[in-house]
């Protein structure tokens, strides 16, 4: 849960009163993406900025630490997304930093149990989202992290939600689909992770998640070793 939202004050205040004050219909989701705007990029940095370091340089999302030091690396997220409600575009609660694939996998998606629902103000209880909003919930009551391979294991309907809305399971594809992954075994892969979801206890999660360790262990092997047959043809072939 990130502990302070941004805050605002001189120019980086004024541009954003200068937006507020804007009419309702020219307040669009591409006001942000404006090139040739100075007073805005500093805005926008100040947010990044301020949000990386309290945030520790951990995605809200996925919860993994990303260790570099240019903020490139990182989208300034909209939580409810700024083309659903450009007016909340620089509310502090309604804003954080997350890594580009968790941005990109969000994008326009739902996150508002009430999605017709007018808010005046960006709402604070975490009972009005379907996500696991990086403010206002305490991730490691919805989601558990496991780690080798990286897996999400839902706690809750917002856990699962977060899990599909944020993509989280391309972690696990990416495992799967490491190299030349037999089909197959990525397939299986697949129905062992909607049977960990499912999974009702500690017990059978330990079980599945044992064999989708093998199952991972299997597949890379199995690349590996395709790979190295391949070369030593190609080296084969060249010496020919
Ligand atoms: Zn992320």
């Amino acid at each position: 849960m990130i502990q302070a939202p941004v805050q605002y004050k001189g120019s980086i205040k004024a541009k954003i009163d200068e937006f507020n004050s804007l009419k309702a219909e020219e307040k669009t989701g591409a006001y942000w993406d404006k090139t040739n705007d100075a007073a805005l990029s500093d805005v926008k940095k100040h947010i990044k900025d301020y949000y990386i370091d309290v945030q520790d340089h951990v995605c809200p999302y996925y919860r993994q630490q990303i260790v570099v030091d240019h903020n490139g690396a990182w989208d300034a997220e909209h939580i409810i997304p700024k083309d659903v409600r450009p007016d909340f575009m620089f509310e502090p609660e309604n804003l954080c930093v997350s890594c580009k694939d968790c941005n990109g996998e969000k994008s326009n998606k739902n996150v508002l149990k009430n999605p017709g629902y007018e808010y005046k103000k960006v709402p604070r209880s975490p009972d009005a989202y379907i996500i696991c909003h990086p403010h206002f919930d305490a991730y490691e009551e919805e989601i558990k992290v496991v780690n080798n391979p990286l897996f999400f294991i839902p706690k809750s309907d917002k856990g699962r939600k977060t899990i599909e809305i944020c993509g989280l399971l391309r972690f696990m594809y990416k495992v799967s689909a490491y190299g030349d992954v037999p089909v197959d075994i990525a397939d299986e892969i697949g129905e062992l992770q909607s049977a960990l979801a499912d999974a009702p206890g500690a017990g059978e999660q330990a079980l599945i998640l044992t064999v989708i360790r093998d199952k991972c262990d299997e597949g890379i092997r199995i690349a590996q070793r395709a790979r190295v047959a391949n070369r030593i043809k190609q080296q084969n072939a060249q010496a020919a």
